[in-house]
């Protein structure tokens, strides 16, 4: 089993998220679960690894070309894959993986976590997404997905694909567990 993990590559202000993205590293190695990523040495991006590297777990990380100076290609890693786009890095990140973790993270995190979101209601995985709610960095966000059912944006099924727990054991375990629906969004609309 893999799970791809989308966080910063800041270390953001509150000292625990790096602690968090250390724990779920080595949560990670101790079940034997291999790691992917985003590639970098940087922010809670580097902790990860780093974590994931020091309890004896397998990390692949995925840079596109023109991140590779910027981000700083992780050297130490099992694997590392370098693409020619963003967006063959999600596919292959993805395509990689059997389960999402969103750690807090910046624009490039949201990003890629409403992505994998959107491609579960299209059908084109069944892959769970669990959000690492460290210090409650989440609460917000979840409040405003709820907003977006209360609203008849998104259906309730849709919403329930992101999880969130505070424990990085928990969320794996969630994860773990998880019935994604196969429920499809514009499927459904034409049955109306
Ligand atoms: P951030 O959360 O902004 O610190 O970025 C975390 C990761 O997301 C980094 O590897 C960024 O390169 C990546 N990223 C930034 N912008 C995007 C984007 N538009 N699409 C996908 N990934 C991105």
């Amino acid at each position: 089993m893999k799970i791809c993990v989308f966080c910063g590559s800041s270390f953001g202000r509150n000292g625990a998220y790096k602690r968090a993205a250390a724990r779920l590293g080595a949560e990670l190695a101790n079940r034997g679960i291999g790691l992917v990523y985003g590639g970098a040495s940087v922010g809670l991006m580097g902790t990860i690894a780093d974590a994931a590297l020091a309890g004896g777990g397998s990390v692949i990380g995925v840079l596109p070309e023109a991140l590779a100076d910027l981000e700083i290609a992780h050297q130490g890693l099992d694997e590392l894959h370098i693409v020619s786009s963003m967006h063959e890095r999600k596919a292959q990140m993805a395509d990689l993986s059997d389960a999402f973790i969103v750690l807090p993270g910046g624009i490039g995190t949201m990003e890629e976590a409403f992505e994998v979101w959107t491609w579960s209601q299209l059908g084109v995985h069944a892959k769970p997404i669990g959000l690492l709610n460290t210090d409650g960095f989440y609460d917000r966000l979840q409040g405003f997905l709820d907003h977006l059912v209360e609203e008849a944006f998104v259906k309730k099924i849709h919403r329930d694909i992101m999880l969130s727990d505070e424990e990085p054991g928990a969320l794996i375990e969630k994860l773990a567990v998880a019935e994604v629906p196969r429920d499809r969004k514009w499927i459904d609309e034409t049955k109306r």
